[in-house]
């Protein structure tokens, strides 16, 4: 037995060292692949609920790498928050979702809400508003043009600076919600604290809506929370018409999620949206 548990320990050492060295790999050609312009970004529209028109879309950063292929971002962002590299990604993402909300109004596609995620790294630089900021002035966007997606664990990380950086990006009239609500544990204090417009119930509560009681009670009650504190309510994971048909039953606002369309480069939908508007 005693052999055995040592072995054990090798075993673990060794899948542990795999790990770390995989990370760190992974960690270096990141970095380059920031450093040399390779990542791209998908966009997945966000649907009115009430009308069915785009609202807007959220910008998912994409990593196509020579070897390993596409590496999800579930994988590389923790490894980008942990190395600090969140920050150039975040800025990359920030700039290339705002250019491209710019081109989407200068081909007439008006009133395109673009999302960006942000990390709890990028909420903790004081530049951030001022890179906000420059950023809109480049590519002479309106403040509302962007909405800015951060998770319940972000915002209350350390609530009272979050809330005087989310104050300051409202002061552009940026629009702000909150991610993956319902995962992280948020106190409801807070939230009324949290000068935030929306909130996004997260896809696990989606996925079995129509058939698991407690997600239909979690996500009526959310919505009800919401709209009581003048919130908006954005569905994640939305993949079928029953639930499509629940959450628009229930008074959610706006849907996200495979059923309407995968996230997709800005040329393809772009297309889309000209094909539908002459069809
Ligand atoms: P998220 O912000 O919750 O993004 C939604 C995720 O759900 C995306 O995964 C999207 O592709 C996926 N999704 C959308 N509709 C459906 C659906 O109907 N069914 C299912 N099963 N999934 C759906 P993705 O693109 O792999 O991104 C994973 C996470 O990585 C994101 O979760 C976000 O937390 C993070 N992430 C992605 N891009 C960025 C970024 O630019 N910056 C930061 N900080 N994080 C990012
Ligand atoms: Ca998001
Ligand atoms: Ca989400
Ligand atoms: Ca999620």
């Amino acid at each position: 037995a005693k052999r055995e548990g040592r072995n054990n320990t090798q075993f673990f050492t060794a899948a542990l060292n795999e790990s770390t060295a995989e990370r760190l790999e992974l960690e270096r050609e990141l970095r380059l692949a920031i450093d040399n312009g390779l990542l791209q970004l998908h966009y997945q529209p966000q649907i009115c609920a009430a009308d069915g028109k785009v609202h807007g879309v959220e910008a998912l950063v994409r990593w196509a790498h020579p070897t390993l292929g596409a590496v999800s971002p579930a994988k590389f962002i923790p490894i980008a928050e942990e190395s600090g590299l969140i920050l150039p990604l975040g800025s990359w993402v920030l700039d290339t979702a705002c250019r491209q909300a710019a081109r989407w109004k200068a081909e007439g596609i008006e009133g395109l809400t673009v999302a960006v995620n942000l990390s709890a790294h990028q909420l903790r630089q004081p530049e951030l508003i001022e890179q906000v900021q420059t950023i809109l002035c480049r590519y002479a966007l309106h403040g509302s043009d962007l909405e800015l997606e951060i998770t319940e664990s972000v915002a209350m990380e350390d609530p009272q600076y979050a809330i005087k950086q989310l104050q300051a990006l409202r002061g552009l009239d940026v629009q702000l919600s909150i991610d993956d609500f319902g995962t992280g544990y948020s106190s409801l204090a807070y939230l009324k604290l949290l000068p935030i417009q929306t909130l996004k119930l997260d896809r696990a509560f989606v996925r079995d809506i129509e058939t698991d009681p407690n997600d239909a009670a979690i996500s009526t009650a959310t919505l009800a929370l919401a709209h009581s504190l003048g919130l908006q309510v954005v569905a994640e994971g939305v993949e079928n018409e029953a639930q499509r048909s629940f959450l628009a039953a229930h008074g959610c606002d706006r849907l996200q999620g495979y059923l309407f369309s995968r996230p997709e480069p800005a040329e393809v939908l772009s297309q889309r949206w000209k094909q539908e508007a002459i069809a």
